[in-house]
C-alpha cells in the first residue's frame, strides 16, 4: 500500500502533544488551567494600567467529582466580540505578539485549557466580555474544530451594556485531579499575589476562601510596545519588516532608523558603512543573498545601544518588598533592581528579594521563589538558573547555618525569557542573565548578613549585661 499524505494543523498537534504546554494529567492540567486563565486576566488589567480584581472559583461536579469547573472574571479590557472566536478558538491567535513584557507570547495558552476541557468532558468553553469603549456585551459557548484550527460556535448572543462594566468571565469544565493539584494551585495564587501586590484576588474552591487583598495602590509603570533590537534580528524578520513596510522608496539608513530600537541617523551611516552597504540604497532592491549579510552584519555590529527597558514592567524594590512582607510575614525583607541589561538583542531586568525569619519555616536549604515577567514558577526548580546560583553559594558567608528560616525570591522581566520549554516552568542558564541573578542575590544576601550580624551584637550586649 502506498503511503497516504496530509497536513496537520496546530490545534491538532497541540492535542496530540498536550505535554510540552504543561497539560500531561488531570492534576497538571488543573493547574495549568488556573494559570492560563489567571495570566490572561492579570495581562488584560495591570498591562493596561488598571488594578486588577481577579476572582477565581473552583468547583466540583456534583455527581462526577473528577469533573473541576474553573471560573475566573476580571475587570480588565476586555475582548472585542468579534475577536472572541478566534481568541479562543483558534490556536496561535492573540494580542501579544508585539515586543512587549507580558506574560502571555505563544498565543496558546487558554486554547490548550479548551482543547483539553472539549477532550475530556466535552463541554465547550463559556465566555463573556465586554470592552472599555464597547456598549454591548458578547457571550459565547465555543469549541475548538481541531483539525481545521478554528472556532465552533455553539451558542452566541450580543446583549446591550446596561451598566458600565468591561472584563471577562471565562468558564470551563474539565477533567482535573482536585485532591493532587490543590496544594500546587494555592501555592501558585499565593505567590502572583506575592508578586502583584497591587492586585485583589479573591480565590474560592471546595477547601474554602482566600482573599488577597491588595497592599498597595500603586501599579509599576506599564510596559510599553517596543521595536526590535538589531542584534535580535534574522533573514525572516527584516523579509516581514520589509514587506510591511509597503514603501518602495525606503532606503537601508531610513528602514534601520525606523524599524529598529536605538537607531539614530549616525549610528546607522556608521553601521552601514562598517558592514559595507550603500545607505541610500533600496531596500525593496535587497536580494536574498544581500539579506543574509544585512542580518549578519546586524548581529555582529560591536556597537549598537544596549535595548531600552521601557518595553518591562518590573516591580522596583519597594512593590516587591511589600509583596514578600505580606504573603511570607517574615521578620527581615530587603529587595533590589539591577540596571537593565540584554542578551541576544532582549533587555531584560532581574529584581531579587531575600527574606528571614518569621513565619517562614526552617529548612535545610533556601526556600526560592522562581518568577518570570510576574508568574510564578513552581515545577521544574532543579533545572531552573535560579536554583543553580542558589545551591552554588556557600551561605555560611552570609551567616545562614542550615536548618535556617531563609527565602530568596529571583524575578526575571525580559520581552523574552529563555523558558526551556513552552510551559514556562524554568529559565534556562544564558550567561548575561545569569551574572545578574547572581549579582542580586549575592546583593541581598550581604545586607541580610549586616541585619544578622546586627542581631548577634544585640545578643552578646545582652549576655554581657545578663552575666
Ligand atoms: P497569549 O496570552 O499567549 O496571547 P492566549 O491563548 O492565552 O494567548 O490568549 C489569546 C489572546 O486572548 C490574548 O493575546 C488576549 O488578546 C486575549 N485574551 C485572553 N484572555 C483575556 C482576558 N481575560 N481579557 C482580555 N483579553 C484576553
Ligand atoms: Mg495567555
Amino acid at each position: 500500500m502506498s503511503e497516504k499524505y496530509r497536513g496537520l494543523s496546530p490545534a491538532e498537534f497541540f492535542h496530540r502533544n498536550k505535554e510540552i504546554a504543561g497539560f500531561s494529567n488531570p492534576s497538571r492540567a488543573l493547574y495549568q488551567t488556573v494559570r492560563e486563565l489567571v495570566e490572561n486576566s492579570l495581562d488584560a488589567t495591570e498591562t493596561h494600567g488598571i488594578l486588577p480584581y481577579i476572582d477565581v472559583e473552583v468547583r466540583l461536579h456534583e455527581d462526577r467529582p473528577e469533573w473541576v469547573t474553573l471560573r475566573v472574571a476580571d475587570n480588565g479590557i476586555g475582548i472585542p466580540a468579534h475577536e472572541i472566536p478566534n481568541v479562543f478558538g483558534r490556536v496561535f491567535y492573540g494580542s501579544k505578539y508585539v515586543v512587549r513584557q507580558t506574560r502571555g507570547v505563544f498565543g496558546l495558552g487558554v486554547k490548550m485549557a479548551v482543547l483539553y476541557a472539549q477532550m475530556t468532558t466535552g463541554k465547550p468553553i463559556y465566555v463573556k466580555s465586554s470592552t472599555r469603549d464597547s456598549d454591548v456585551v458578547g457571550e459565547y459557548l465555543l469549541y475548538i474544530d481541531i483539525s481545521r484550527n478554528i472556532p465552533h460556535v455553539q451558542k452566541m448572543r450580543i446583549k446591550k451594556k446596561n451598566k458600565n462594566w468591561h472584563g471577562t468571565i471565562v468558564r470551563l469544565t474539565l477533567e482535573g485531579a482536585w485532591l493532587q493539584s490543590k496544594k500546587r494551585i494555592e501555592d501558585y495564587i499565593r505567590r502572583t499575589a506575592l508578586i502583584s501586590p497591587y492586585a485583589t484576588i479573591r480565590y474560592r474552591s471546595p477547601d474554602g476562601e482566600l482573599l488577597f487583598e491588595r497592599v498597595s495602590k500603586e501599579l509599576p509603570e506599564p510596559p510599553q510596545i517596543g521595536k526590535y533590537h538589531p542584534k535580535g534580528v534574522d533573514i525572516e524578520i527584516l523579509k516581514d519588516l520589509i514587506r510591511r513596510s509597503n514603501n518602495n522608496d525606503m532606503t537601508l539608513a531610513g528602514f534601520l532608523e525606523k524599524y529598529f530600537e536605538g537607531v539614530g541617523e549616525k549610528i546607522a551611516q556608521e553601521f552601514l558603512t562598517w558592514a559595507g552597504f550603500q545607505p541610500d540604497t533600496k531596500v525593496k532592491e535587497l536580494k536574498l543573498a544581500d539579506l543574509e549579510k544585512l542580518a549578519t552584519a546586524m548581529k555582529n555590529f560591536p556597537k549598537w545601544r544596549r535595548p531600552r527597558p521601557l518595553t518591562l514592567s518590573p516591580l522596583g524594590p519597594e512593590l516587591l518588598k511589600k509583596g514578600v512582607k505580606s504573603i511570607l510575614k517574615p521578620e527581615f525583607a530587603t529587595a533590589v533592581i539591577r540596571p537593565p541589561s540584554s542578551y541576544g538583542g532582549h533587555a531584560f531586568i532581574v529584581e531579587a528579594a531575600i527574606a528571614y525569619g518569621g513565619e517562614i519555616p526552617p529548612q535545610d536549604n533556601v526556600l526560592l521563589l522562581r518568577f518570570a515577567n510576574k508568574m510564578p514558577l513552581l515545577y521544574d526548580e532543579g533545572v531552573d538558573v535560579s536554583r543553580k546560583i542558589v545551591d552554588s553559594i556557600d551561605w555560611s558567608i552570609y551567616k545562614i547555618k542550615f536548618p535556617a528560616p531563609v527565602a530568596v525570591v529571583t524575578h526575571v522581566c525580559s520581552t523574552k525569557i529563555p523558558f526551556k520549554g513552552v510551559g514556562k516552568e524554568a529559565i534556562a542558564d544564558v550567561p548575561e542573565l545569569e551574572h545578574e541573578l547572581e549579582i542580586a542575590i549575592r546583593d541581598v544576601a550581604r545586607r541580610l548578613r549586616i541585619y544578622l550580624s546586627k542581631l548577634e551584637k544585640m545578643y552578646e550586649v545582652k549576655r554581657k549585661e545578663v552575666t
